[in-house]
């Protein structure tokens, strides 16, 4: 390479690791390429083994093949996670949940984009809805904040129709019953053929998903497919 031209990198990359420095979300270290480390992204529980239908995760041995609750039909057609929910990750997204962390963010979407490198093209990304009064006393919606760093920007088409009680406070067998009906669209609107992008942060009963991709599906929407950081 010409000396010159070496130069010219060396000094692009000191002036974007100014503007824009990235630190490896697992171990801190400055790093070239985010969000995390060669040897931290090893590391990472990544999501490798699991149900082709829902990413429920499986041990390494198991042969591929739909779990349980996949057996009957589900009103999304796949999750893609990549990660599982376990340390570090699971930490980082009770991080997002509770502040508006735009560098945790960005460095989540960023994995979550590239699980999602190879599939698409989607229609339209809508993001699960906060309830309006979540909304307010949080000020921001993080499965909002992910889809726009992942995506760009994303619609408000769902809506919350009505208050529930934080899925995560609840057993999984009331789950279902704490969002049927929670969600509808903002406004009427016709979804015919349309391939969605739904985003959230974590898929762990998949109530949340299923009641979302139902409404989204009564529209007219051909494909939903649920994209999350990590799987429970
Ligand atoms: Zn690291
Ligand atoms: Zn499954």
């Amino acid at each position: 390479m010409n000396s010159w031209l070496w130069w010219l990198k060396t000094l692009r990359r000191a002036v974007e690791a100014f503007f824009f420095p990235v630190r490896c979300l697992a171990c801190g270290q400055w790093t070239e390429k985010g969000p995390v480390c060669k040897d931290c992204y090893e590391k990472l529980p990544w999501n490798r083994k699991s149900c082709p239908v829902c990413a429920r995760p499986y041990p390494p041995e198991v042969p591929p093949h739909p779990c349980g609750d996949c057996l009957q039909p589900r009103a999304f057609d796949r999750v893609i996670a990549p990660l599982r929910y376990e340390p570090p990750v699971s930490e980082w997204l009770q991080g997002l949940k509770f502040r508006e962390d735009f560098v945790l963010a960005r460095d989540l979407a960023v994995l979550l984009k590239e699980a999602l490198a190879k599939e698409g093209p989607f229609d339209l990304v809508i993001p699960v809805p906060l309830s309006p009064k979540r909304r307010r006393t949080r000020g921001f919606n993080q499965a909002a904040l992910l889809a726009r760093w992942a995506f760009g920007g994303f619609e408000e088409i769902l809506a919350r129709r009505r208050e529930t009680l934080p899925q995560s406070e609840l057993p999984a067998r009331e789950r279902r019953r704490n969002v049927r009906g929670a969600f509808g669209l903002r406004k009427p609107q016709d979804l015919s053929g349309k391939h969605i992008l739904l985003v959230d942060d974590i898929f762990t009963t998949g109530a949340t998903a299923e009641e979302c991709a139902r409404v989204l599906k009564r529209a007219g929407a051909l494909r939903v497919t649920v994209a999350v950081v990590a799987r429970a």
